[in-house]
């Protein structure tokens, strides 16, 4: 690719900054102005960095309603500090009252944690996706269809994410300090834009077996 291709690119997002710095300039709200000053968004957002999934607009939401964490897969991986490190101050700070882990079809991650091919350094990430595999992987080898076993272990891959959050120290702690906190699981069909409940909200750690069950 030569500068100017390059620079073409970047232009777009220059001149698409204009039009929103338009926007903001035309909104009589004010609202703008107050989310200079802060932030109080009640959702914590986990989804996975694919670009075909931006939080915002899947979900109808503005500026400042919703606090987003994004990784490869939508991980929720117990000794990732920089999702920790979002999960903490959501819960801590913001006091948000939900988490929503989306996973979304045709996930990229996924699928290569399905591969057997060796893809770098990436295959140290992937592994905890062939962990979810390893779980389920009595349904998952069941179904021919490459693709419907790929969404399939997206489907399973957010209810682990949801209960690998529930079991974290940070949102231990938030529900036995009685906050109201729900951690949701979910899935995004690109081709509809359907967000996709999975039933698998917890409220509190009752029913994480007692594995988790913590003295008082
Ligand atoms: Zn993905």
């Amino acid at each position: 690719m030569g500068i100017k291709e390059l620079e073409t690119g970047l232009n777009t997002i220059i001149e698409g900054n204009k039009g929103w710095m338009e926007f903001v300039k035309n909104d009589n709200t004010g609202r703008f102005q107050q989310l200079a000053k802060g932030q109080n968004p009640e959702i914590l957002w986990i989804g996975c960095a694919d670009s075909r999934v931006p939080a915002n607009e899947l979900t109808g939401t503005k500026p400042g309603e919703v606090f987003v964490h994004r990784n490869i897969a939508n991980m929720c991986v117990h000794s990732d500090m920089s999702m920790l490190s979002v999960l903490d101050y959501a819960v801590n700070v913001l006091k948000v009252k939900h988490i929503i882990v989306a996973g979304h079809y045709g996930c990229g991650g996924v699928a290569a944690s399905i591969s057997r091919k060796q893809y770098g350094i990436i295959d140290n990430w992937l592994s905890h996706i062939k962990d979810v595999y390893r779980l389920h992987a009595e349904e998952i080898d069941n179904i021919e269809d490459q693709e419907k076993k790929a969404d399939r272990l997206v489907e399973l891959n957010v209810k682990e994410q949801v209960l690998n959050l529930c079991t974290t120290s940070i949102v231990q702690n938030a529900w036995s300090n009685g906050a109201d906190l729900a951690i949701h699981g979910m899935v995004i069909n690109i081709g509809t834009g359907e967000l996709i409940n999975q039933d698998c909200t917890f409220t509190s750690n009752d029913s994480l077996g007692k594995v988790f069950q913590y003295a008082k």
